[in-house]
């Protein structure tokens, strides 16, 4: 039976904040939204297991702005770091030492770097061993904190530290992201879902419904990154907004491994609407046009929503290329 949430509109976002404000991250940070929201929805009985990232900034010891817990590790060890904490706890409840009101939830906080490279493999195990814990990737779409690197998240076209566009790769970075949700979905975890603080409710909705699931549960959140993709501060929720209506980033949940689309945009914006407001993407536009690149951009999006429609049955209207 399909869960009746309590977020039905903007106005049931909780009001209270476990996060404090005026921290030392970018300001605009669409992954600092992310945290926030998530948070929300948790309450404050969570412990972050945070992987080295742009997160880690948030955090200026001893000063830490959160109302809930938080443990620093290396960027590939976060899931055994959560695998620690879970299994402490649930030792402490079985021997009686501390009572069950007292748990807390574990939340691994990664960037795509950690997430979709250097922990990939203790994210595996953990999956594997079927931790009961929950695993936000903001996904800023390269290695933010360290002046945004190519990472294997970084989409075709994006301009990145290395991989800036020059005479001989004028397209920037020609590698295609890995698709981290269908890596987790060969793992058959119970829960996982995209999200973007754009569709504020689906979001929190997503939160509220993997928490009624005991193991892995993987939510990757399009993090606006004003430093990196190159845009006005202002305008997060608007770029992460373009990237759903273009159909760039799908709105979709598994559960039990069955994938379901949350959000389907009637008809699909031209990417290019998207890729023009960055300027991570400038060389596609200026000072020529890279048609070609473009052109490729969108039959990547229409096929994948093509074949999504196939499966689930509902109906869009693609971009002409
Ligand atoms: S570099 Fe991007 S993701 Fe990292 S803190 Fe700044 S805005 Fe956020």
């Amino acid at each position: 039976m399909e869960l009746q949430s309590k977020y039905k509109t903007l106005r049931d976002v909780p009001q209270i904040d476990y996060l404090a404000p005026g921290g030392s991250l970018c300001a605009g940070c669409g992954g600092l939204l992310a945290v926030r929201l998530f948070h929300k929805v948790l309450g404050k009985n969570v412990v972050w297991v945070n992987a080295a990232g742009c997160m880690t900034i948030m955090v200026n010891y001893p000063l830490v702005p959160l109302k809930s817990n938080w443990l620093y590790t290396a960027f590939a060890s976060a899931p055994a770091g959560a695998q620690g904490i879970r299994d402490a706890f649930d030792i402490l409840i079985r021997k009686g030492k501390i009572p069950e009101s007292e748990d807390l939830k574990v939340v691994v906080l990664t960037g795509d770097g950690a997430a979709y490279d250097i922990g990939l493999q203790s994210t595996s195990g953990a999956i594997y061993r079927n931790l009961d814990f929950y695993y936000l990737c903001y996904d800023n779409q390269a290695y933010g904190n360290t002046g945004f690197q190519v990472s294997s998240a970084t989409p075709v076209g994006s301009a990145t530290a290395t991989t800036p566009p020059v005479p001989s790769e004028p397209a920037g970075n020609i590698q295609k992201r890995k698709d981290l949700f269908e890596i987790w979905r060969a793992h058959n975890p119970p829960y996982i879902a995209t999200l973007s603080s754009s569709y504020t409710v689906d979001f929190l909705r997503k939160v509220e419904k993997g928490s009624t699931f005991k193991g892995p549960k993987l939510y990757i959140s399009l993090a606006g990154c004003p430093t990196g993709w190159g845009y006005d501060p202002r305008e997060t929720i608007r770029e992460e907004k373009l990237a759903v209506e273009t159909g760039i980033w799908p709105l979709k949940e598994a559960v039990e491994g069955k994938v379901k689309h949350t959000v389907v945009p009637r008809a699909l914006k031209p990417v290019e609407e998207y890729l023009a407001t960055q300027s991570r993407y400038q060389h596609l536009f200026n000072p020529v046009r890279r048609k070609e690149v473009i052109r490729s951009i969108q039959e990547q999006v229409n096929l994948y929503w093509e074949e999504a429609s196939k499966r689930e049955d509902f109906e869009i209207k693609l971009v002409n290329t």
